[in-house]
């Protein structure tokens, strides 16, 4: 056997949706995956989630993980549990908060298992956690934080990690095996992003793997600030409050500056922000902890810490409920999937005069995406709840690049790789992206099926 032998590429996740991604390569020198995210939103999806790893778990040598979010890494403990015992490699504040979100998630299931058992919920007996703390904790022992803009010989491939200003610690990943650069674009940021810095642009690569999450839509230029500003005023005049359910990492920190910046500027009235999500407070000491990787100087991190009161335990939180003046309180899950979010939800959800503003993507199926729709009714925990808040979403707010962004990365590459592959997407936004690369780069790129495998 030739020491060149071809490595393969399969894609054994994220392929027709944007979550549960998790690519694999094969060559000689063994198996890397490359990111084991779970899957979120539709059932049919979600329910990939219980099915056993398509590989061996323990026929995998490494892990590269481009980034904390649940859809890249949530399935890591499960993977683990399945006899996986390599290294995680990822970069230190990726650990970090893989550290508060893969605990995060395996209480959450701990808790979601114990209720449905109580209830009587489930199908299942009795309802089973994904993982548990116990295993999340053992997976975190497995993690190997590298440094980013620097290669790394490892025993089955070479890595390199460049922030790609999507989230804290993101990065795009570049592997390079038997004598072939692959790179995973990860999730692509913005270049205007107001909280993390413009996306490094790419190295060489044979093969690029790319996200497509907005592969159909261009972000408009939208003055974010007077948007909220201005939601935040009406909703306050008529004497209500703003809920903003928020994803915990990255988004949350970007909300509770931009709340700051208008409180301080006088363009929001003088109100309690409250940050209701033990996540997104343990996010935002880490990105404290890491001010130097954003945007952010030092004197407005110090401005928001003193404008916004961090909501710690679930008793405090129920206690939001008795204030009898308008508060923004912002919290998770981002699509209301879970999380303290839904008890707000239930109280607020029925009152004219309040105002729940989305932020960010709702993937189909879930809560938040049916509330966007229009919705009139939802249930939350098994009751159903009546919608006569005014719902407000703000999509602008992505931390993900829009075509226009994905494809001015690419044109900084030096030379069109040998092949490209479109992923985290749906059909049609993977599908659009297709069509622009071959109509603005040239390029043919393929869009994977779930399972299919390529030849590099
Ligand atoms: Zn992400």
């Amino acid at each position: 056997m030739s020491s060149r032998q071809a490595p393969t590429l399969q894609f054994l996740g994220a392929a027709g949706t944007v979550t549960g991604s998790r690519y694999l390569l094969t060559s000689p020198s063994g198996r890397v995956l490359i990111d084991c995210g779970m899957y979120q939103g539709y059932k049919k999806w979600r329910e990939l989630n219980w099915q056993p790893f398509p590989v061996p778990a323990a026929s995998i040598d490494a892990l590269v993980l481009t980034h904390a979010h649940l859809d890249h890494s949530g399935y890591i403990p499960a993977l683990v549990a399945q006899g996986f015992t390599g290294p995680v490699y990822c970069s230190q504040a990726t650990f970090e908060l893989c550290e508060i979100l893969l605990l995060d998630a395996a209480h959450l299931q701990e808790e979601e298992a114990a209720y449905r058992n109580r209830r009587g919920y489930t199908r299942h007996a009795p309802a089973l956690p994904l993982f548990t703390v116990e295993q999340a904790h053992k997976a975190l022992t497995l993690f190997k934080p590298l440094a980013v803009e620097t290669e790394h010989d490892l025993d089955m491939a070479r890595v390199s990690l460049y922030p790609n200003g999507h989230i804290l610690g993101s990065c795009s990943v570049d592997v390079e095996v038997e004598g072939r650069h692959i790179t995973f674009t990860g999730d692509l940021g913005r270049s205007n992003d107001l909280q993390m810095p413009a996306p490094l642009p790419p190295r060489y690569c044979d093969y690029l793997v790319t996200e497509s999450t907005y592969g159909d839509r261009l972000h408009s230029q939208v003055d974010v600030e007077g948007i909220i500003a201005n939601i935040v005023s009406i909703t306050a005049a008529r004497g209500g409050s703003v809920l903003i359910p928020s994803f915990a990492v990255g988004r949350a920190q970007l909300l509770i500056h931009i709340l700051s910046k208008l409180k301080r500027a006088g363009r929001i009235p003088e109100m309690a922000i409250y940050l209701d999500s033990p996540m997104a407070i343990r996010a935002t000491r880490t990105m404290r902890a890491h001010q130097d990787l954003s945007r952010f100087t030092a004197e407005r991190v110090q401005q928001t810490t003193e404008d916004v009161e961090m909501v710690e335990t679930a008793d405090e939180s129920e206690a939001l409920a008795s204030i009898q003046m308008p508060i923004i309180i912002i919290s998770a899950s981002g699509m209301a999937t879970g999380g303290r979010v839904l008890h707000h939800l239930k109280r607020m959800l029925p009152q004219h005069r309040d105002c729940v503003l989305f932020a960010g993507y709702q993937a189909g199926g879930t809560r938040g995406a049916k509330l966007v729709a229009g919705d009139g009714v939802v249930k939350i925990h098994g009751r159903e709840v009546s919608v006569k808040a005014q719902i407000e979403s703000m999509d602008f707010l992505s931390a993900h690049a829009d075509y226009e962004g994905l494809l001015d990365w690419m044109r900084q590459l030096p030379v069109a790789p040998k092949g490209c592959f479109i992923t985290h997407g749906e059909p049609e936004a993977a599908g659009n992206l297709q069509r622009e690369l071959r109509e603005q780069l040239g390029w043919r790129a393929e869009v994977p099926e779930l399972g299919e495998s390529f030849e590099l």
